[in-house]
């Protein structure tokens, strides 16, 4: 009798349970940091997040750097003080190196990308039209989501750092954003089998900044557009100053405009670079104090609250505890925090 009740109870329970976590989905709207492991280790980043108005960190750099942390007594301890003050925590990683490991180049360099003397390299990417090096692209990427749990459901595993593609005679009709793409969608496949509920960002940054056209996303894809290619001391709608590579700041909007005819508004994020002191000190420790443009930053996240964006984050990398101890007073993490959350 006892059973049947308690299975009465769970049978009307677990119905609610499930409504309410998508509705916490629905109304979760990201204020988040990506910080590297070195950041992750020595400062207390659960606390100082909670006490900032930030509700997601994302780890950086690598998948092995990022699992050799989060597998040490350090990383569970930082898993449990997330969960203690309800920050979801994901994993924002370069990661096809790993995905596709470089050392089994001898044994079939088909899987590799062919550079422009026709040539196959094992240096960057991959052969987006090699079956096998999609499967075990996917394969690795499922083993990584696995052990490295997103608690917000949303996965990155990024191409390398802004770097060639395959320019063999299947792939060269696709941009490097359709190249990005392919895979992408070949791994959410993969990832769902694990995490029914996975999305996975396709990242739109430098040679990814125009939207892919001749390939779809797979629902479950989300835009990630990191306009690294702007100043921080002019706000984002900015044409007149010149930019290198790109133009203006102005131009970054452009392209992200393109890229939500094609990703859902509803869940694409900003990752943007207002906190990344890592940039401001040429990504060479001892780390700058962060020149902090705050009327910039409110001016660029309204910019984005006006294209319905609703998930903003980061990078703070380089914010360790050498840096806390050296520029004490960090007043720009509250003021990121207070802005994001109203
Ligand atoms: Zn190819």
């Amino acid at each position: 009798m006892k059973l049947r009740i308690t299975r009465i109870v769970l049978s009307l329970l677990l119905p609610l349970c499930i409504t309410a976590c998508v509705q916490q989905q629905s109304e979760y709207r990201m204020h988040g940091v990506v910080l590297s492991v070195e950041d992750l280790e020595t400062a207390d980043w659960p606390r100082i997040a909670h006490e900032n108005g930030i509700n997601t960190l994302g780890t950086h750099i690598t998948p092995e750097q990022v699992l050799r942390f989060w597998e040490s007594e350090r990383g569970r301890k930082f898993q449990e003080e997330c969960r203690h003050y309800g920050i979801m925590v994901e994993h924002e990683l370069h990661a096809m190196s790993a995905l596709l490991p470089r050392e089994r180049f001898a044994e079939d360099s088909t899987m590799f990308r062919m550079d422009e003397h026709g040539r196959r390299t094992a240096d960057y990417n991959c052969c987006v039209s090699s079956a096998r090096a999609l499967d075990t692209i996917a394969s690795r990427a499922l083993f990584y989501a696995q052990h490295l749990t997103a608690t917000n459901h949303r996965y990155y595993f990024w191409l390398d750092d802004g770097a060639p593609i395959c320019q063999c005679p299947e792939c060269a009709q696709y941009s490097a954003s359709e190249q990005a793409l392919i895979i992408e969608n070949r791994m959410l496949q993969a990832i769902r089998t694990f995490d029914p509920e996975a999305t996975l960002a396709h990242l739109a940054y430098f040679s990814t900044l125009p939207a892919p056209r001749k390939v779809k996303p797979l629902e479950g894809i989300f835009l990630e557009f990191a306009p690294f290619q702007r100043r921080l001391d002019k706000p984002l709608t900015d044409s007149l100053s010149e930019v290198a590579n790109i133009g203006c700041n102005a131009k970054n909007l452009d392209y992200l405009r393109e890229n939500l005819e094609v990703f859902p508004v509803e869940t694409a994020v900003v990752l943007d670079y207002w906190l990344d002191v890592s940039m401001a000190s040429g990504w060479k420790k001892p780390a700058v104090e962060l020149p902090w443009h705050g009327d910039v930053f409110r001016a660029d996240v309204a910019t984005y609250r006006s294209m319905s964006i609703r998930h903003i984050t980061t990078f703070a990398v380089y914010m360790d505890s050498t840096y806390f101890a050296t520029y004490p007073q960090p007043v720009y993490l509250k003021e990121y925090g207070d802005a994001l959350v109203r």
